[in-house]
């Protein structure tokens, strides 16, 4: 049975992040593949030999301090599904989360789990509009269309690599250059819209990693994306079109 684990879903989806969890368990019955989605509450511990897939939505500053020192206590066991190949995507508010702090508006600082080493602080102006990203995995360019809004900017340590080159959009620090972070399976981005459901290559990617971890059959079939790949071209025209009027 494939796992997947929204963590703290209560507070941390917003602007429709729980859609990613849609997407991927719809993604695995399209296949065929046993698939249960295992929200982890507050209160609840992580089961690292019971997880395939994990997934941390995003929050406003509030939810983020409500959830870290459940999320810090959850470290030990996050770490062990991580080393044994489970990949993590934490977006925006989760994203902020998978650094060692996150400094709000108000001068709040919030922890973090530490688990990639990067540190978030917030800026005077929001950093919200589509996005359009370049991600280049397993030498494959591809592209992550979406939207983004959040106040943090995030600093990524030396040894951490982004998940990729922002095409449109602010990304990491609203520079317009570089977005998210990855390290091996470890996914950080601020990409909402939700992410996946016009990114399939993304969620597929997600997936096989998750069926490797469970011993199930990867390559994954094809399915016809036809319908998302008209979205995400739709998106990339708004956010182009977008970007010409701003000239
Ligand atoms: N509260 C964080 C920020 O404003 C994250 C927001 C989000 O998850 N969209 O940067």
């Amino acid at each position: 049975m494939l796992r997947i684990v929204p963590v703290y879903p209560e507070l941390l989806s917003i602007y429709g992040d729980r859609g990613n969890v849609r997407v991927l368990a719809q993604r695995a019955r399209w296949r065929g593949l046993p698939v249960e989605v295992a929200p982890l509450r507050l209160g609840e511990d992580l089961d690292p030999a019971a997880t395939d897939v994990i997934l941390i939505g995003g929050g406003q500053d509030r939810d983020q301090a409500l959830v870290a020192d459940a999320l810090i206590a959850q470290v030990p066991a996050l770490r062990s599904a991580i080393a044994d190949g489970v990949p993590v995507l934490a977006v925006c508010g989760g994203f902020q989360l998978l650094g060692h702090s996150y400094l709000d508006q108000s001068g709040r600082e919030t922890p973090g789990t530490g688990l990639v080493d990067l540190v978030t602080t917030a800026g005077r102006r929001r950093v919200v509009g589509n996005v359009v990203v370049e991600v280049t995995m397993n030498g494959v360019k591809q592209q992550l269309v979406g939207f983004e809004n959040h106040a943090g900017r995030t600093e990524l340590g030396a040894g951490v690599a982004p998940l990729g080159r922002v095409v449109i959009g602010g990304g990491n620090i609203g520079d317009g250059q570089t977005e998210g972070c990855r390290v091996d399976r470890v996914l950080g981005t601020y990409v909402h819209g939700p992410l996946l459901p016009k990114n399939p290559w993304l969620a597929d990617r997600l997936l096989a990693w998750g069926c490797e971890h469970r011993g199930l059959a990867t390559p994954l079939d094809a399915l016809d994306d036809r319908l998302e790949a008209a979205a995400a071209q739709a998106a990339i025209d708004i956010a182009r079109a977008e970007t010409q009027t701003r000239r």
